[in-house]
């Protein structure tokens, strides 16, 4: 299964992944940066790669685990 991945160094919390695929990716309060809060990806792929495409940090991994 591919995993999404969200390296908080890189994050600076601009809000697009949040906003492209929020069944994914949020934006926590406690650190501000942002983290995967799913653990099942069926159906969301297209979503997630969106989000990659918008990140421009480019703080997003997708790879199979
Ligand atoms: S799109 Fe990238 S930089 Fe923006 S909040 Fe998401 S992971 Fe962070």
């Amino acid at each position: 299964m591919k995993v999404p991945k969200v390296d908080q160094e890189k994050c600076e919390a601009c809000g697009n992944c949040e906003a492209i695929c929020p069944e994914v990716f949020q934006i926590m309060e406690e650190d501000n940066v942002s983290h995967v809060i799913a653990d099942d990806f069926t159906g969301l792929e297209g979503c997630i790669e969106a989000a990659i495409e918008n990140c421009p940090e480019d703080a997003i991994t997708y790879e199979e685990e």
